[in-house]
């Protein structure tokens, strides 16, 4: 069991891959897992939190596939890549909105028929006003990955925390689904996971969160009920935070 005070995070981003988003699926979105993330979002938003989400979009598209396996010019291939994390977000918006949750979709490239652009103070207002906002079109930059834009967008609210759901508990020392003797870490400094290039998120984002002094708390989105219970304390996760 990870020990840490969990009940000074108020204001937190939660990353939601899109790998997470479709499930036993092998592409797209499953329904299921969409509706039990939304209810969990709901859960804690209910609960007082102030909680903003970035969404991936690995389960529709990956620029690096596009421009491996369709000759797709790299940058533009990402580009498409952020597209795909547009659908995802309007897609838990609309689930989100149906379970009685007012949202706002926030998108890095603008797309103003369908969501709004992303303007920091306003975002900042919509979260104080306790609106979910859904960051979508991760940085809006290409070479870059929706875990560093979920640093990026942390930094920026001012977040207490991040949350990264994983479909393991944790971060361990090897992958543990191949090595059964792989060590489970209840903590971690920013530092030992850059230097030991451990499997968390991409550098760029631990870098930003290590230079923002930003918590990350890597947890088992899978597990249902997972997210409400790592904000108690209650599971077993790993906090990445300290020097
Ligand atoms: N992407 C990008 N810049 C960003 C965020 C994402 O170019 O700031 C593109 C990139 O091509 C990536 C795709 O969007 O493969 C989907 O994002 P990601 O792979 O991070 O999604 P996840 O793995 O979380 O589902």
């Amino acid at each position: 069991m990870t020990i840490a005070d969990m009940s000074k995070y108020k204001r937190i981003l939660l990353k939601i891959s899109g790998e997470v988003l479709m499930g036993p699926l092998d592409h797209g979105l499953d329904n299921d897992t969409m509706e039990r993330i939304a209810s969990e979002v709901k859960e804690v938003h209910e609960k007082g939190f102030e909680i903003c989400l970035v969404v991936g979009g690995g389960n529709i598209y990956r620029g690096v596939n596009g421009a491996k396996n369709h000759g797709i010019d790299r940058a533009t291939s990402d580009y498409i890549g952020m597209l795909a994390t547009v659908m995802n977000a309007l897609a838990l918006q609309s689930i989100l909105e149906g379970m009685g949750v007012d949202t706002r979709v926030i998108s890095a490239i603008k797309m103003n028929t369908i969501c709004e652009p992303y303007i920091r103070r306003r975002a900042m207002s919509h979260m104080s006003k306790g609106y979910v906002v859904i960051f979508a079109g991760g940085s809006g930059s290409p070479f870059f990955t929706t875990d560093t834009a979920a640093a990026l967008r942390a930094s920026e609210m001012k977040c207490d925390l991040l949350l990264k759901g994983t479909k393991v508990d944790g971060v361990y020392s090897a992958d543990p689904f191949k090595d059964k003797s792989a060590i489970h870490y209840g903590t971690l400094t920013y530092r030992k996971v850059l230097t030991d290039k451990l499997n968390v998120m991409d550098m760029p984002a631990i870098a930003l969160a290590s230079e923002n002094k930003l918590p990350v708390a890597v947890f088992q989105i899978t597990d249902p009920g997972c997210l409400m219970k790592t904000l108690k304390g209650e599971s077993k996760f790993t906090l990445i935070d300290g020097e």
